[in-house]
Formats: structure tokens, C-alpha cells, sequence
């Protein structure tokens, strides 16, 4: 059902008032539904993580204004910041890219989730800093969906035994699945991907430890939401359709080929 599913165009200016963004966020919200329409799912089943990295703070407030509650943020030193200079706004925090070990602690501090969980080593130690802290962590365990050796997460073979070992961690909420396909314009290439993780959540809901839910899959970006959508996402990652172009290549966010 490939067909009419054309990609949404980024947007190509740089939002500058709240007007702007509102647009912004009015069109992402209407391709989302027309997608929820074309799969036959509820609306309420899908929600939207406006991803803010690199966006400044400025622009971020545009988006509070504009209803966005919730920011992504791929690197742990650009979100303590904003942490800190947003402090008066009543955020909640997701870190959505790689997690170097010496970074955990300040995710234990602030994050309200974290999606990229793909080492026994980072969980060990969230968990630890988590519990110096008294709070606990919703988390994603991340998924390499494409087969590219370039891409960060688990092959999806591998994820029933971290799964198991993750229940060593209690301070670690398990909600899901998360992923990014492979980038290319091929969208059938794009739909494998997505399939492949509604495949391994039904499987992890199956099997997996008693109490992991597997509830969430968080997967599809500015380039290729409405085919996750489409295919099952129930959260969608979303910058540059929403603030505008980003300026760093996203070889600064992950690694390429
Ligand atoms: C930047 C980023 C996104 C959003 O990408 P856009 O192309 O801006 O929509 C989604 N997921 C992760 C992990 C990211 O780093």
C-alpha cells in the first residue's frame, strides 16, 4: 500500500514566530492523522516527539507556546543546557542518540526517558546513578532495523536476551522498541525496516521477561513518519519538519556509511 504516500517536504526556512510554527507542527499533526486514517488506526495511539537538537532556545519557547511539552534532544551536553535555560517551563526530557558511559550520570539527573539503550554496560550504570538519585527511567531498547553495520542498536536477533538482562536493573522502565530505518528513497527498503519492528515487538510481547510491556515504537522521522505511522509507530521523532533545516549533517548525530 505504498502508493500515494508521498515523503512530506522538509520545511525550508527556519521557523521565526509562533505562527510559523504552529504551521509547522498543524501540517506534521495532518499528515500524521491522514496516515492513521490510511491504516485504520486511532489518532490517540501516536504520539508525536518534537526533536529539538540544535534548535535554540528561542525557538524552543515558540514551541511550548505551540503546545510542545515534550523535546528530544541527542546529546546529553546540548540538553543539560537547555535543561538548565528552560528551567521555568515544565518539560519532559527525552534523549533519543548514543549514550556515552560518562554522560549516564546527568541522564540519571534529568531525563524522563532515554531512547537509545543498546549496552548492559550503560544500563548498569543508569540504573546505578538512577538510584543515587531516587528516580527511575523509561527506556527504549534500540534496534538496528536496516542491517547497516553503520547504525547504532541491536541486531533484532539480540534482543530477547538483553531484554531478559535488563531485568537486573529495576530503575530502567522498559516501554519499547525504538529504531531508524535505512535513509534512502526506496520506500519499500524503508517499510522492511519498519516491519521488521512490529515483527519483534509482537515477538517480544510474547516472550519477553514478565512485565516488560513492549508497549511503544518509537520510530520514523521528518523523512519517512507517515510510512511508520503507516506501519505502526506509536511514536515519531520529528525536528526538521517542525523547526526547520539543520545546519549540522546527521553524521554528527549518528554514524555513516
Ligand atoms: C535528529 C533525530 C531525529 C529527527 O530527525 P529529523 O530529520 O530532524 O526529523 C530522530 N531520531 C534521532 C535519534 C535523531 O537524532
Amino acid at each position: 500500500m505504498s502508493e500515494g504516500v508521498e515523503r512530506a517536504a522538509p520545511p525550508v526556512s527556519i521557523p521565526r514566530t509562533a505562527a510559523d510554527l504552529a504551521r509547522n507542527l498543524a501540517f506534521v499533526k495532518s499528515r500524521i492523522a491522514s496516515a492513521c486514517e490510511i491504516a485504520g488506526r486511532n489518532l490517540a495511539e501516536v504520539t508525536l516527539l518534537p526533536v529539538s537538537k540544535t534548535v535554540d532556545e528561542q525557538r524552543m519557547r515558540l514551541a511550548w507556546q505551540a503546545g510542545c511539552t515534550s523535546f528530544g534532544e541527542n546529546k546529553v551536553q546540548e540538553a543539560r543546557g537547555k535543561v538548565e535555560s528552560l528551567s521555568d517551563l515544565d518539560i519532559r526530557w527525552s534523549i533519543i542518540g548514543h549514550l556515552q558511559t560518562n554522560k549516564a550520570k546527568y541522564v540519571a539527573r534529568f531525563a524522563d526517558e532515554f531512547q537509545a539503550l543498546d549496552r548492559i554496560k550503560t544500563a548498569a550504570i543508569l540504573d546505578r546513578r538512577l538510584n543515587i538519585e531516587g528516580r527511575s527511567l523509561d527506556v527504549f531498547i534500540q534496534v538496528n532495523s536496516s542491517g547497516e553495520a553503520s547504525k547504532y542498536g541491536l541486531e533484532p536477533e539480540q534482543v530477547p536476551d538483553f531484554a531478559r538482562k535488563l531485568t537486573a536493573y529495576p530503575a530502567l522502565n522498559v516501554r519499547g522498541l525504538m529504531t531508524l530505518a535505512e535513509f534512502t528513497a526506496d520506500q519499500a527498503r524503508v517499510r522492511d525496516c519498519f516491519r521488521r519492528m512490529v515483527r519483534l515487538r509482537e515477538r517480544m510481547r510474547q516472550d519477553g521477561p514478565q512485565g516488560m510491556r513492549f508497549e511503544e515504537l518509537s520510530m520514523g522521522m521528518s523523512g519517512d513518519y507517515e510510512l511508520a505511522v503507516i506501519e505502526g509507530a506509536t511514536i515519531v521523532r520529528i525536528g526538521q519538519a517542525i523547526f526547520g533545516p539543520r545546519e549540522l549533517p546527521d553524521s554528527h548525530y549518528w554514524p555513516s556509511n
